[in-house]
């Protein structure tokens, strides 16, 4: 295939499949494109991909490999001493990341911010004063699945395109669980940066409501699964932040939690992340055509909303 995408500040003419130009960086309004082309959806999901990803491991060095390619993305581009989670700072070390913006919609009326394709989008209602908190949840969400775009990444050698990004969005929705590990984690990272602009674990205990009948084996272990993901999220953060002291001494944490926390080992916590992701992967092959259609849209969605 040598179809081109001419690029639309400096009209030259990049791959089809590319989302930024090669020369000037413009983005490419190449949404059609993520919409009707298999190829792309089965060059990634098949079953050669199947069997490499059955048998590669999640190691621990591979992990550690993961944090620091996601960590050199913010550095190669900022070289920040950690400073504090003030408004000015969160927007310099989100920037090589995500693309933070306010929202006037009508959208999410319910809420101060929320994550939605590489985006943060802060709802123009929300309180001066919460948004570094609001940032710093959002971001969270971005980090993590920038986790599992890294590890799909590295455990099938294959370099980052829009499908691995729908891969990753696909799965930290994908139920109520994986939803509310996402949820746990980003809260625990409010609670460790900003301890006295922690509003608690709002979004948690919203799912926790909105489905009363979960099981409880598996909820406990999904907040188990998210507390041990935000340490890394801390891990990672705290190369560009420095946590902020809280003016009341002691931080009493998991409040309003009812389950005690255990804490993962690390095997735990990568076979874990190793089974969400074979899970995920085995799930879009058993249903290829409906998936395929599913990614695409969200492909499109991405598309759309970082021009
Ligand atoms: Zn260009
Ligand atoms: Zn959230």
């Amino acid at each position: 295939m040598n179809k081109k995408i001419k690029c639309p500040e400096c009209e030259y003419e990049n791959p089809i499949n590319f989302t930024s130009c090669i020369k000037c960086d413009h983005r490419l309004k190449n949404a059609q494109y993520y919409t009707e082309n298999y190829k792309d959806f089965y060059e990634l999901f098949n079953e050669d991909n199947q069997r490499i990803l059955k048998k590669s491991k999640l190691t621990d060095t591979a992990y550690d490999t993961v944090l620091y390619n996601i960590i050199n993305i913010g550095e190669d581009n900022i070289q920040l001493l950690p400073e504090k989670a003030s408004m000015h700072n969160l927007l310099n070390i989100t920037k090589p990341y995500v693309k933070v913006q306010y929202d006037n919609s009508k959208r999410f009326p319910a809420y101060l911010s929320y994550y939605s394709y590489n985006n943060i989008l802060i709802k123009k209602t929300t309180d001066p004063s919460l948004i570094p908190t609001a940032i710093l949840h959002e971001f969270s969400h971005h980090l993590f699945n920038e986790i599992i775009k890294q590890c799909m990444m590295h455990l099938l050698n294959h370099e980052k395109n829009l499908f691995i990004e729908s891969f990753a969005w696909y799965l930290s929705l994908e139920n109520t669980f994986i939803e509310l590990s996402g949820e746990f984690m980003a809260h625990k990272v409010q609670e460790y940066f900003l301890p006295d602009d922690f509003e608690g674990f709002t979004s948690v205990i919203q799912l926790l409501h909105d489905n009363p009948n979960l099981d409880e084996e598996k909820l406990k272990e999904a907040l188990y699964f998210g507390n041990a993901i935000s340490k890394d999220i801390i891990y990672i953060l705290e190369h560009f932040i420095t946590p902020q002291a809280s003016m009341y001494g002691t931080v009493f944490e998991n409040v309003g939690i009812e389950y005690p926390i255990v804490e993962l080992s690390v095997d735990e916590k990568l076979d874990k992340l190793y089974t969400l992701i074979t899970d995920a992967f085995d799930r879009i092959l058993t249903d290829k055509v409906e998936m395929q259609a599913t990614l695409s849209q969200m492909n499109k969605n991405y598309i759309y909303l970082n021009c």
